[in-house]
């Protein structure tokens, strides 16, 4: 069973409520397929521009019991006619936010949550400790 939290993109708060990444989230399935399940949502957290914050934000997560923070897919991937496709997401500085999130916090980080793009494995990044073995 893998304790999850999730953090979230300012830019995209007012247009969604997270509601792929929480079916994914329940059904084991997307970014969420790397723990064996079933997931426990602990919390959710909207990193705010410039992502100054990211590193509190996931020290929290850890310290309400998170064991492993997902990274919602609209952060490096963009819709196009219906898929989802790597590249222009809503943040340009995720993958320097995840490197230190996941150091600084010492938490582990998987990039990505529902809608992967086509032929996307879910990076990640620090401790695997969370990873397929409990
Ligand atoms: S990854 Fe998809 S479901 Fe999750 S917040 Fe972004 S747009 Fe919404």
């Amino acid at each position: 069973m893998a304790k999850i939290g999730i953090i979230r993109c300012e830019k995209n708060e007012h247009k969604c409520p997270l509601t792929n990444c929480l079916k994914s989230l329940a059904e084991g399935g997307q970014g969420f397929a790397v723990h064996q399940g079933p997931n426990t949502l602990v919390g959710v957290f909207t990193c705010r521009c410039p992502g100054d914050q990211a590193v509190n934000l996931g020290k929290i997560l850890k310290s309400k019991g998170a064991e492993v923070i997902h990274w919602c897919t609209c952060l490096f991937a963009h819709k196009e006619e219906g898929r989802w496709l790597a590249g222009d997401g809503f943040c340009q500085d995720v993958d320097s936010l995840i490197q230190r999130v996941a150091r600084e916090a010492e938490i582990t980080c998987v990039k990505g949550t529902a809608h992967l793009p086509q032929g996307y494995q879910p990076e990640v990044s620090g401790q695997d400790t969370a990873m397929r073995e409990s």
